[in-house]
């Protein structure tokens, strides 16, 4: 009898293994903010995005160290680096400019751990708009602190603003959406000014401004698809579908 009952049992955990999905999904990590008061802190619009997309989001800690960073990278299959705060000019060599930059030397220090960590482990990286000024900043490019007085545009950037972007010919969004331009939304007040060695700009303003770069294992954009698509825009998730495939495991 007892034999009987081992042997059900065994069948049964058979059964329900093999109702369980083959593929692995993609572990993506996301880098976050902080509140005022510490806490960790992201807009839903990131997790929604990458989950609608059929990766599973991971909210990501502040770090302090090295080693915790490659830890949390090989956890990983791939990360997003987020939006939010200025990076401090100090890190491409500059004092802060004017009064609208504002940063947290707390965050900049434990993005650009993982910053480091996730270039040297080779896995997909989805950069946008702080995330894109920051990754270019890493890689040893420099920014606009301040666009309407340092760059002087006649196109509105920033405040929620939308314009268009023109996408060079071969680049993941001119391959994605199949079109030389799209209309994006604009929540920045900084921007690229020497781009980083080893990307190449792949989305302009009509003002010269750069709005996407890319490399083999980097994707950046200065706006923001994760906030359109939660609004409803669904032109976006087809980024989000590009990015989740490449970390598939
Ligand atoms: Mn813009």
């Amino acid at each position: 009898m007892r034999k009987y009952l081992l042997l059900l049992s065994l069948l049964l955990l058979t059964a329900c293994g093999g109702r369980r999905t083959p593929v692995s999904l993609a572990v993506i990590g996301i880098t976050c903010s902080r509140s005022s008061s510490g806490a960790t802190q992201l807009a839903t619009t990131y997790t929604e995005a990458i989950q609608r997309a059929g990766g599973v989001a991971v909210v990501l800690p502040t770090l302090d160290s090295y080693a915790r960073a490659e830890e949390l990278l090989d956890a990983l299959d791939g990360i997003v680096f987020s939006g939010g705060e200025d990076v401090s000019p100090q890190w491409y060599g500059e004092e802060i400019w004017n009064e609208t930059v504002h940063v947290d030397a707390v965050r900049d220090y434990s993005d650009s751990l993982l910053a480091k960590a996730a270039l040297a482990s080779g896995k997909p990286i989805l950069a946008i708009c702080r995330g894109e000024q920051l990754m270019n900043v890493v890689m040893g490019g420099s920014l606009y602190q301040d666009l309407p007085t340092q760059f002087g545009t006649e196109v509105k950037h920033g405040g929620g603003a939308t314009h268009l972007i023109g996408l060079e010919p071969g680049s993941v969004l001119a391959e994605i959406y199949g079109t030389d331009s799209l209309s994006v939304n604009s929540f920045h007040h900084q921007g690229v000014k020497a781009l980083a060695p080893g990307v190449r700009a792949t989305a302009h303003t009509a003002d010269g401004l750069v709005e996407a770069y890319e490399n083999e294992q980097l994707w950046a954009v200065q706006f923001h698809p994760e906030k359109d698509l939660q609004a409803g825009d669904t032109r976006w998730l087809r980024l989000f579908e590009a990015f989740v495939a490449r970390c598939q495991p």
